[in-house]
């Protein structure tokens, strides 16, 4: 168990897990992609680790690049989506992967999907290490999933709880008391 801020979270899944599923969607990728070489996208912040573990294993030629949207302030999530900040590459005619760490009510990829309508690209695949389908609200397609989780706040692995966790290894799972019924 640890305690972030004010909050106790329990271990949930283990860094051997995350690298077992990074591996799985690193080869679905490779397999689908082909000859192509593709853009892997990461959105920031949560994505890094994510990105970074994934492109070691990624076998073949690929072009990695971040783009920053939030949606997230402590553990509730907001309609609230800012601005895109950092796609500067002309993206015409390429196979882009959004990498993302984790897909929740979908309101991030419903503003990446906004974003990438007016980009020329060839196709455009969502791929996301954790996914949470209790939650998950809007009908795009997510092509690669990781691992389905239930819809209970985490961290670790790149996902923090309000600046906290994103260090940790292995990722943890917000431990709820019958005080908490306001956190999912
Ligand atoms: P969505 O827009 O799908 O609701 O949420 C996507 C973003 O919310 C993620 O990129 C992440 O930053 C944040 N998020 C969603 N669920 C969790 C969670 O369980 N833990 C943490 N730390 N962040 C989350």
């Amino acid at each position: 168990m640890i305690k972030l801020h004010d909050k106790f979270f329990k271990p949930f899944i283990s860094a051997k897990q995350i690298d077992e599923a990074m591996a799985r969607l690193a080869r679905e990728i490779a397999n689908d992609v082909g000859d192509e070489i593709p853009v892997f996208i990461g959105i920031l912040n949560g994505s890094f680790m994510v990105v970074s573990d994934f492109v070691k294993k990624y076998p073949n030629p690929c072009e990695v690049t971040f783009i920053k949207l939030a949606s997230y302030e402590g553990v509730k999530s907001t309609e609230d989506i800012q601005r895109l900040i950092g796609l500067t590459q002309d993206l015409t005619g390429r196979t882009v992967i959004i990498l993302e760490d984790i897909i929740d009510t979908g309101n991030t990829l419903a503003e990446v999907h906004r974003i990438f309508k007016n980009e020329n690209v060839k196709s455009l695949k969502i791929a996301t290490l954790f996914y949470k389908p209790e939650a998950y609200k809007k009908d795009f397609k997510l092509h690669y999933v990781g691992i389905e989780i239930p819809n209970k706040f985490i961290v670790g692995y790149g996902l923090d709880y309000d600046g906290l966790g994103r260090n940790l290894p292995e990722v943890y799972q917000i431990k709820q008391t019958q005080h908490m019924t306001n956190l999912v």
